[in-house]
């Protein structure tokens, strides 16, 4: 038996560590604690031409964002600094309750804990300074509160959604519209990609793209979310 303490026991933290980031999970007062978070680009290929590519030429590729951009059951997205262009991004989330290396298409889905309604806000203007300078898109994608998301509904609920609708309203207004079975890449793949690229691990989170209509916020703007069989999501742009 070993009996040498691990080192996080002997010594104290010079600080209190921050907290767990955590998403709220429907029907239960449990928590699902938030490893990391990936974000696929251009994963609609109406999206992708509005944002001026070709669907058809390029493998999928991946951001992050912060463990504690995201943010569970808020009521109001607070407009963010140094930025005057913010875009809303609906975006199916998928919740991984375990991980691995290079998972094979076939078995990805059994790692995935369940589904959530969530908006990729991105500070456009930023994202496009760095996109022209081929820098990286972290000053755009990752800032505070940036993925407002609302519980997540346990596949073992809902199962594996893979086609229905995928929308936002802006003031009852339907901006973006499209269906899940228009992803590129689709769930599985997006597991396995991923896992022949990092370790994935229990509490990761793939944000899975975005369908055609981006367009900018302003604070009053109600903006209302719809993934078909997983929920809505409300909030207020303050
Ligand atoms: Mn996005």
């Amino acid at each position: 038996m070993n009996t040498v303490p691990k080192a996080a026991d002997m010594a104290a933290y010079v600080f209190t560590p921050p907290t767990q980031a955590t998403l709220s999970i429907a029907g239960t007062s449990e928590l699902f604690p938030v490893h990391r978070v990936y974000c696929v680009g251009r994963n609609y290929a109406a999206h992708a031409v509005e944002m001026g590519h070709d669907p058809d030429k390029e493998p999928p590729f991946f951001f992050q964002k912060n463990p504690d951009n995201l943010i569970s059951d808020a009521k109001e997205f607070p407009y963010p600094k140094a930025s005057s262009d913010v875009h809303h991004e609906i975006e199916l989330l998928v919740a991984l309750k375990s991980g691995g290396e290079d998972i094979s298409v076939e078995d990805a889905l059994n790692h995935v804990y369940g589904y959530a309604v969530s908006l990729d806000m991105t500070r456009r203007d930023l994202q496009g300074q760095m996109k022209k300078m081929g820098r990286p898109w972290e000053i755009g994608k990752s800032f505070e509160m940036s993925g407002p998301s609302g519980p997540i509904v346990p596949a073992s609920k809902i199962g594996h959604p893979d086609q229905g609708a995928i929308w936002l309203k802006i003031n009852d207004e339907l901006r973006q519209s499209g269906d899940l079975n228009q992803m590129i890449w689709k769930t599985a793949e997006m597991i396995s990609i991923l896992s022949t690229l990092f370790t994935l691990q229990p509490g990761d989170i793939i944000m899975t793209g975005t369908p055609a209509g981006v367009g900018p916020v302003e604070r009053g703007d109600r903006m209302h979310g719809y993934v078909e069989g997983v929920g809505d999501l409300h909030l207020t742009v303050t």
